[in-house]
C-alpha cells in the first residue's frame, strides 16, 4: 500500500523532464511523486525516441562502413550480412538497460513511481488510473507537467506503423522496405533516412522548405549536408509539399506539389514516414478541470519560472515552449525543482546545443548566419574543413567543416556550426564557450591536442578574428 500523505511535488510524467525533475527533487529533501503510464521510465527519449534511434543510427553506420569503406583501409572482410532481428535486439537492450537504470536512481532517491494514467481532479489533487487496475488518489503541495509530446499525423493519412509510420514505426520496422518515402527532412527525417537507406532502403525526403535540417541548421551546413547525403544514396525534393496520400494500393501514394513554379505528381513507395515535426501531449490530463489553457500550439502556458496560472502547477519539456529536445527538458526539470525548493533557478536558452546523429554529424549552439543576417547583427565568420585536418586525413574522414561567427567588435561568439565526424561531441566545447562568453581569440589561444579533429575547432576560431594556421 502507498503512503497516502499530501507529496511536496507529484509529478505527471516519467520521460527525461518528469525523472530528471524527480530525482533532484528526491535530492533536496522533498516528499516526490512520479507518475508514468508507459510502464517504464524515461518517455519518448529512452523509450522510442534519442535512445533507439541512436542505437540504430550507430549500427546502421557500422554495418555500411564494413560493407563500403574497408577496402581503402586495407581492411578485407568475408560475407556481410545484417541480421535485421538481432540489430534491432541490440537496440532494444540498450533501451531496456537504461529505463530500468533510471527506475533504480528514483528509487536511490526516495523518489515514489507510479505506473498509472494520472489527471487533475482539482487544483490539489490527481486521480491516477493504476495500469494493473483501480485507482488511487494522490495531493500534492506542487505539480508538474511534464507529459511531452506526440508525432503530428499527417491529415489524412492514418498511421498503421507498418506502411505508414512515425518515428515509432520507423525504429521497429521487421523488414527492409525496398523503397521509403519521409514527409519532412527535419532532424527525425533524417536521422531515420539514413538508418533505412544505409540498410538497403530507396529513400526519397519531402520537405516543404528549401532546405534541409529543419529549424535552426546553418544554411550553408544545410546545403554541404544535402550534398553529402546525395553521395550516400539519399534522394530528396525541397521547396516540395504533401498534399495527400493514399494507402488503399500495394504501395503508399503521395500527391505533392512544388511550392516554387512545380507541378503536382504522386510518389510511391512501400512505406511513408511521416515526420513533419510533434505536438505537445496533454490529452487525458484533465486540465479542463482546473481550467489551465493552452496556446495555439497545444503548448501549456507558462511564465519564466515555468508556472502556470496556477502558480503550484508548473510544466517543463515538450509541452511547454522551447526546442523539443532532451537535455533541454533536462535542465528545466533541474531549475524548476530549484525554483520549487529556493526560488530561483536557471536556464540559458541563447546556449542550448543541437545534434543530428547522422553521418557525418551536424551539430550547433547559437545564431545561425541567417538568423543574424535576418536581424541585421553583424558577424566576422571563420570556418576551417576537416579536409585540412590531421587527424581527419588520418581517419579518411575529411568531409565536413567548423564554422563561426563572432562579434565584429568584441569577438563574442554568436554561433557556431559544425558538419564531420564527432561534430556533436565537438559542439560541447562550443557550447561551454559560448556559456562563458568567450571570444573567438579565447579558443585559438587555447592548446588543442594534436593530432585531433578538435583543431579544426581551434583553426576555425583562428579564421574568425585572424588567419588559420594550416588553410
Ligand atoms: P516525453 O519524453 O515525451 O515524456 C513524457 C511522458 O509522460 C511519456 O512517457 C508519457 O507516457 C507520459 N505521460 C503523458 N501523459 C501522462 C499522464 N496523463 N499520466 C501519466 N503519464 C503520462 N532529443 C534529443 O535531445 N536528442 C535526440 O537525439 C533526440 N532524438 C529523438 C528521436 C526521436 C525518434 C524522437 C521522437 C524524439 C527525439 N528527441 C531527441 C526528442 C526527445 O525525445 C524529447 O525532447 C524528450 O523526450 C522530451 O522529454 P519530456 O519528458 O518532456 O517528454
Ligand atoms: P522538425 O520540425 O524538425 O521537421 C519537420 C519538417 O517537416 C520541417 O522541415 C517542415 O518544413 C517539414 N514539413 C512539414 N509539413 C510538410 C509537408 N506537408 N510536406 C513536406 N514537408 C513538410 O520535426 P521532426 O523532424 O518531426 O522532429 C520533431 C522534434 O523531435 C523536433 O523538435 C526535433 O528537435 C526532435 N528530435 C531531435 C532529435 C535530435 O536532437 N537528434 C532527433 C529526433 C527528433
Amino acid at each position: 500500500t502507498r503512503n497516502t500523505e499530501e507529496k511536496d511535488l507529484v509529478i505527471i510524467g516519467g520521460g527525461v523532464a518528469g525523472y530528471v525533475a524527480a530525482i533532484k527533487a528526491g535530492q533536496e529533501g522533498m516528499s516526490v511523486a512520479c507518475i508514468e503510464k508507459r510502464g517504464t521510465l524515461g518517455g519518448t527519449c529512452l523509450n522510442v525516441g534519442c535512445i533507439p534511434s541512436k542505437s540504430l543510427l550507430n549500427n546502421s553506420h557500422l554495418y555500411h562502413t564494413i560493407l563500403h569503406d574497408t577496402k581503402n583501409r586495407g581492411i578485407e572482410v568475408g560475407d556481410v550480412k545484417l541480421n535485421l532481428a538481432n540489430f534491432m535486439k541490440a537496440k532494444d537492450s540498450s533501451v531496456t538497460g537504461l529505463t530500468k537504470g533510471v527506475e533504480f536512481l528514483l528509487k536511490k532517491n526516495g523518489a515514489e513511481y507510479i505506473k498509472g494514467a494520472g489527471s487533475f481532479v482539482n487544483e490539489n489533487e490527481i486521480r491516477v488510473a493504476l495500469n494493473d487496475g483501480g485507482e488511487t488518489t494522490i495531493k500534492g503541495k506542487n505539480f508538474l507537467i511534464a507529459t511531452g509530446s506526440e508525432a503530428t499525423p499527417f491529415p489524412g493519412l492514418e498511421i498503421d506503423e507498418k506502411r505508414v509510420i512515425t518515428s515509432t514505426g520507423a525504429i521497429a520496422l521487421e523488414k527492409v522496405p525496398e523503397s521509403m518515402l519521409v514527409i519532412g527532412g527535419g532532424i527525425i527525417g533524417l536521422e531515420m533516412a539514413s538508418v533505412w537507406s544505409r540498410l538497403g532502403t530507396k529513400v526519397t525526403v519531402v520537405e516543404f522548405l528549401g532546405q534541409i535540417g529543419g529549424p535552426g541548421m546553418d544554411t550553408e551546413i544545410a546545403k554541404a549536408t544535402q550534398k553529402l547525403f546525395k553521395k550516400q544514396g539519399l534522394e530528396f525534393k525541397l521547396n516540395t509539399k504533401v498534399l495527400s496520400g493514399d494507402t488503399s494500393g500495394d504501395k503508399v501514394k503521395l500527391n505533392v506539389d512544388a511550392t516554387k513554379g512545380g507541378k503536382e505528381e504522386t510518389l510511391e513507395a512501400e512505406v511513408v514516414l511521416t515526420a513533419i515535426g510533434r505536438r505537445p501531449y496533454t490529452a487525458g490530463l484533465g486540465l479542463e478541470n482546473i481550467g489551465l489553457e493552452l496556446d495555439e500550439r497545444g503548448r501549456v502556458i507558462i511564465d519564466s519560472e515555468y508556472r502556470t496560472k496556477i502558480p503550484h502547477i508548473r510544466c517543463v519539456g515538450d509541452a511547454t515552449f522551447g526546442p523539443m529536445l532532451a537535455h533541454k527538458a533536462e535542465e528545466e526539470a533541474v531549475a524548476v525543482v530549484e525554483y520549487i525548493k529556493k526560488g530561483y533557478g536557471h536556464v540559458n536558452y541563447g546556449c542550448i546545443p543541437s545534434v543530428m546523429y547522422t553521418y557525418p554529424e551536424v551539430a550547433w549552439v547559437g545564431q545561425s548566419e541567417q538568423d543574424l543576417k535576418s536581424q541585421n547583427i553583424p558577424y566576422n565568420v571563420g570556418t576551417f574543413p576537416f579536409s585540412a585536418n590531421s587527424r581527419a586525413k588520418t581517419n579518411l574522414d575529411t568531409d565536413g567543416m567548423v564554422k563561426m561567427l563572432a562579434d565584429p567588435e568584441t569577438d563574442r561568439l554568436l554561433g557556431i556550426h559544425i558538419i564531420g565526424p564527432n561534430a556533436g561531441e565537438m559542439i560541447a566545447e562550443g557550447t561551454l564557450a559560448m556559456e562563458y562568453g568567450a571570444s573567438s581569440e579565447d579558443i585559438a589561444r587555447t592548446c588543442h591536442a594534436h593530432p585531433t579533429l578538435a583543431e579544426a575547432f581551434k583553426e576555425a576560431a583562428m579564421a574568425t578574428h585572424s588567419k588559420a594556421i594550416h588553410f
